[in-house]
């Protein structure tokens, strides 16, 4: 891969409001779920949103023939909170070729058994790919933290270790981009009721998910802390509105669109001439 120093993310105009500036310390209750910007109507969004996924997969082919660099997104929000949606519409026509997506769960008897970074790194990006973490390493300092899974000294140390891990792979080649979605709690409420009445939802919905409800507040604790200790120049976190789905869509896809135009993934130069005058395509 392709190594850069000094390490910082490319600075991004586009939404840079929705970006936690490093060393900055946000609140989650200055910053409405609700925000729609300047967009009147999901139909508006809806339009725009059809061009950047477009402009996604045209960049995507361009970083895998490119094969030096790599992108890593990291979806996190509490249940419901649009994790699984924003990867179906955002990222819907890239190739699977080259892009993958990665949904962490409960981690396995073997994967406790190691330090908590050692799942995901088997599952970063190589040289050309895009890879997604639908719920990521920060759940080793969210839900682990709120269920109180391991001591405070532990999980508390882990915001060092993980901007640590996300410096050396952003060092190594690899853009992290990490995506926050924010949502109300009344509209969690909304959804977890969409998942019990529509037959295609019901899967979905989890009895855990109503007992988690109940410590909403520690989320938001978990969450606020995990956002102020880990938004780093290398690997920023972006906070995104996302009590309405359409958009949560446009406001990542705009924000991973304007990191590859950063990034400029170009396709390989021509084959050198004289290499081809050798082959005979008789
Ligand atoms: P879902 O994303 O709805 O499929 O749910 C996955 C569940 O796995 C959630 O309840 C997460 O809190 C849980 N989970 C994910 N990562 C971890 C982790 N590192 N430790 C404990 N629970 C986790
Ligand atoms: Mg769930």
């Amino acid at each position: 891969m392709a190594a850069t120093d000094p390490v910082e993310a490319p600075r991004i105009a586009d939404f840079a409001r929705y970006r936690v500036e490093p060393g900055e310390r946000i609140a989650l209750a200055d910053h409405d779920p609700g925000d729609t910007g300047p967009y009147a109507s999901a139909e508006e969004a809806g339009a725009e949103l059809g061009g950047l996924v477009e402009r996604i997969a045209d960049f995507q082919e361009r970083l895998y023939a490119e094969e030096r660099r790599a992108v890593l997104v990291v979806l996190q929000g509490i249940d419901a909170a649009g994790k699984d949606s924003t990867v179906k519409h955002v990222f819907r026509e890239a190739n699977p070729q080259g892009c993958r997506v990665y949904a962490f769960k409960q981690p396995s008897r073997e994967e406790q058994a190691h330090d908590f970074l050692w799942r995901y790194h088997q599952d970063t990006p190589a040289a050309g790919m895009i890879h997604v973490f639908n719920r990521s390493h920060y759940e080793d300092v969210l839900v682990v933290r709120v269920r109180e899974l391991e001591p405070e000294p532990v999980w508390r140390s882990r915001y060092d270790s993980i901007n640590d891990f996300e410096r050396m792979l952003v060092r190594e080649g690899t853009t992290v981009l990490k995506f926050f979605l924010h949502i109300s709690k009344e509209e969690q409420l909304r959804k977890f009721q969409e998942r019990l009445e529509r037959e295609d939802k019901h899967w979905k919905f989890s009895a855990s998910d109503v007992k988690e409800r109940r410590r909403w507040e520690d989320y938001e604790r978990a969450y606020e802390d995990a956002l102020n200790c880990t938004s780093t120049p290398w690997a920023p976190w972006y906070m995104i509105p996302a009590d309405n789905r359409w958009y949560r869509n446009l406001v990542v896809a705009r924000i991973v669109t304007a990191t590859f135009e950063a990034l400029d993934p170009q396709y390989p130069p021509a084959p050198d001439p004289s290499d081809l005058e050798q082959l005979d395509f008789s």
